[in-house]
């Protein structure tokens, strides 16, 4: 998917602004609380991407609660890893690329 996408833009296909779409709230996000990577930007190339985790789940913000790491979630929103959905997500703050890489449940392991 993320291939495909970063493929179609060095074609041509897709214009700078239907790839790099991160919000504004996401970009904040990523600065404040994102990973760096070793990855550069397929996009741009000429930033790091960093990732940034967002938990979802009952109780949580509609748009997801960002996280630096998992033992935030229990500070911040007062509970454990049960029926939460973490999604990782890659972004560039050079561009604004964004792209989810992956989505786990941290609490499957507690059960
Ligand atoms: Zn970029």
């Amino acid at each position: 998917m993320r291939e495909s996408i970063v493929k179609e833009y060095r074609r041509g296909r897709l214009g700078r602004l239907d790839v790099c779409d991160a919000q504004p709230e996401l970009l904040r996000v990523a600065k404040n609380l994102g990973r760096e990577s070793e990855t550069e930007c397929p996009i741009c190339e000429a930033e790091q991407l960093v990732h940034v985790t967002f938990a979802f789940g009952p109780g949580l913000p509609s748009g997801g609660l960002p996280l630096a790491d998992l033992r935030e979630l229990e500070r911040k929103a007062g509970r454990g890893t049960t029926d939460v959905a973490c999604y990782i997500v890659e972004v560039c703050t050079g561009c604004a690329w964004n792209h989810l890489l992956s989505v786990f449940a941290p609490g499957a392991n507690d059960r």
